[in-house]
């Protein structure tokens, strides 16, 4: 076995004019596993996914797919890669058994294997009893199923998909993730989104892009932990207090460690996110605090990081820093 990493992207640039949109970007993917590539508007995301599957060169620095450059070896590189685009372009008065064979004559497929092909893609895919709708008629979860299968057709080992579950009601988006979940393994699936629950639930890794650079990478745990350490949102005590609002927040907020009080939600009862030294003794300090006023304690508890705290920190150009 040669490299465990399926995609290994060095240094890569690229320049609209003068505009970088990828800034020297360094990641890898190990086969078989699902990564999600994730970064707000404009981050670079489609850029890269159009160098990794050659549709445009790199304007510097280099990228491998299954063992291919994608700029001198594009033909082997297209042979080992299946591509989702954002908008799968779809033939809407073809039947699907008729695309699906057409897309597989332009992939170089003969006759007996188009027919094998055809038949294992739609099984994989759940489109076995659509192969003779015709495009047009199929709703949008079925037509992104047809595109999910048009790219596994010439059996890739690795999958980019863009924004594969965009436009899909939330049963369709389920099972776009439960069939995205079943490739793992077998291939390796880059997976561009900017939908945080998708990443956790269907990525082992995640690499964040902002601004054409990597601003983050590592398990969806990781960055979680990361984001609690660097003292972000997700390091902070959540109290809840009954008693009149502008003295509690006052009063907590003169407690020696505390650096921020933010109000989550007020009224009679105050919900109270504390930012600041989040050891025993605050927590300590905080509840005698509560009993000497004759407030009452509703609830305190140490808030969770949330992948989506670490990723406003990070790609928020106002708190950013690269952490890559
Ligand atoms: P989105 O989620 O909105 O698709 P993205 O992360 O995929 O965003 P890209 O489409 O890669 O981002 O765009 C990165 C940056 O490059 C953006 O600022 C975009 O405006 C710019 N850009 C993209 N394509 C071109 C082009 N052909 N010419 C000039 N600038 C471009």
């Amino acid at each position: 076995m040669q490299n465990a990493a399926e995609i290994v992207v060095q240094r890569l640039t690229k320049d609209y004019g003068r505009f970088r949109a990828v800034d020297d970007i360094n990641f890898e993917v190990a086969r078989g596993s699902v990564v999600g590539f994730l970064g707000p508007n404009g981050a670079g995301k489609t850029t890269t996914i159009r160098m990794l599957t050659c549709y445009m060169p790199p304007s510097s620095g280099q990228a491998r797919v299954a063992g291919f450059d994608v700029f001198s070896q594009s033909l082997q590189v297209r042979q080992n890669i299946g591509y989702l685009p954002e908008n799968t372009p779809l033939y809407p008065e073809m039947r699907v058994e008729e695309y699906l064979d057409y897309r597989g004559k332009l992939r170089g497929l003969n006759r007996t294997a188009r027919k094998q092909r055809i038949a294992e893609v739609a099984d994989r895919c759940w489109l076995t009893d659509r192969l003779r709708w015709l495009v047009g008629k199929l709703s949008k979860g079925y037509r992104q199923r047809l595109g999910i299968a048009d790219a596994l057709l010439h059996n890739p080992p690795v999958l980019v998909l863009d924004e594969p579950t965009v436009g899909l009601d939330p049963s369709q988006i389920r099972e776009a993730r439960k069939l995205i979940a079943e490739l793992a393994g077998r291939h390796t699936v880059l997976l561009s989104t900017h939908i945080l629950s998708e990443v956790e639930l269907v990525c082992q890794r995640v690499i964040i892009i902002g601004r054409g650079k990597i601003l983050a990478q590592g398990t969806p745990d990781e960055l979680k932990q990361q984001c609690a350490r660097a003292g972000a949102a997700g390091s902070r005590l959540l109290v809840e207090v009954r008693g009149p609002s502008d003295q509690v927040l006052s009063a907590i907020k003169a407690l020696p460690g505390v650096e921020k009080v933010q109000v989550l939600a007020d009224g009679p009862v105050q919900s109270l996110a504390v930012v600041g030294r989040l050891d025993a003794q605050l927590r300590e300090q905080i509840a005698a605090l509560v009993v000497q006023r004759g407030w009452a304690l509703r609830e305190m508890r140490i808030g969770g990081a949330t992948l989506e705290e670490f990723f406003v920190q990070i790609t928020d150009p106002g708190t950013s820093q690269a952490a890559a």
